[in-house]
């Protein structure tokens, strides 16, 4: 048999010398957190992604539509993993990533986004000017990224829900953290086209970043004054309007966490099973902890351990000890 005969058309791999963008990830039953809990507790590994969070998912689909559309560079603003994301699919892409960044943007992140070979600008002092300023860089041929609000990468992070069910483990309920609503929708996407419209979901925040708490209970988007949170993958002030009108056709149950029980569950986490992520995926974890009812009616409860690649283990250590 030829190499041809196994090529499907439009199967990963069939198109010449495309990369792939993210890896297929473990789906992790936990020993520990399933003792604890007194039911299966399945760990989808999203912070094993290459770019170390979810991001590469959907924001690596994007970049490749949009490549194939005639995309010459890609511009995004994020201070964070979505920044990450795209200058680590620009580079096996052969694409040029311009990241625009505002000031409280750690060393680390900089240091990733460049390392990647993109370039990198430092504007502004909050998300919403370095994102105007990537807006005026725009020109024709150019792509923008948006790290939440847009179908192709809702499209992308579906993928890890069909990844679950063809393990065919089918959760009574999955646990996930909302900044701006991308992994939810992302998720929702994936749930619906498995056939899981009826799974309920937990969406997890913290406070002083629980701007989707906020727009359940007012029943449409609202926006945060301010984000008071140390989880700043968290911190979009105002989810996007497809999160919030989700909530109308699927079970979808608000939890909000402490800053400190987001970082306590990133420390036993760590502890358990010995990975870092951010108090952003920590929300997710600690919420499992407080036991909502709908983990509680569950046999099997999947958790998206979403990432994140700006914290580091000294750095969990340190808050854990200033609360
Ligand atoms: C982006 C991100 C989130 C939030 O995702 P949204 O799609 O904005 O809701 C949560 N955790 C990590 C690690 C992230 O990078």
């Amino acid at each position: 048999m030829s190499n041809a005969d196994h090529a499907l058309p439009g199967a990963p791999g069939s198109a010449a010398h495309e990369p792939d963008l993210h890896i297929v990830t473990p789906l992790l039953r936990s020993t520990s957190y399933s003792q604890r809990l007194g039911r299966s507790v399945w760990f989808k590994m999203e912070a094993l992604q290459p770019p170390g969070s979810f991001k590469a998912r959907g924001i690596g689909h994007a970049c490749r539509v949009h490549k194939a559309r005639g995309a010459k560079h890609f511009v995004c603003s994020s201070g964070g993993n979505a920044g990450i994301a795209v200058a680590y699919s620009g580079r096996l892409l052969g694409v040029p990533v311009t990241v625009v960044v505002p000031e409280s943007t750690s060393a680390a992140a900089r240091e990733r986004i460049r390392m990647e070979g993109a370039e990198l600008i430092v504007h502004g002092r909050t998300w919403s000017e370095a994102n105007d300023h990537a807006l005026s860089l725009m020109q024709q041929d150019y792509a923008f990224i948006h790290p939440f609000d847009d179908p192709l990468l809702w499209e992308g992070h579906a993928t890890m829900i069909d990844e679950v069910a063809a393990t065919g483990v089918k959760p009574g309920a999955v646990v996930l953290s909302v900044g701006g609503g991308g992994l939810l929708c992302g998720v929702l996407a994936g749930l619906h086209r498995n056939g899981w419209g009826d799974v309920p979901v937990i969406a997890a925040e913290t406070v002083g970043a629980d701007s989707y708490a906020a727009s359940l209970a007012a029943g449409a988007p609202v926006e945060l004054p301010a984000v008071t949170s140390i989880a700043t993958s968290l911190g979009a002030k105002r989810p996007c309007d497809k999160a919030v009108e989700w909530s109308t056709r699927h079970p979808i149950v608000s939890q909000v966490v402490s800053d400190k029980a987001a970082v306590s569950a990133c420390l036993r986490f760590l502890a358990e099973h010995r990975i870092v992520v951010e108090p952003a995926c920590g929300a997710a974890l600690a919420a499992l902890e407080q036991r909502p009812a709908a983990v509680m009616a569950a046999t099997d409860v999947l958790v998206i351990v979403c990432g994140g690649a700006g914290a580091t283990a000294e750095q969990l250590q340190a808050w854990g000890c200033e609360g």
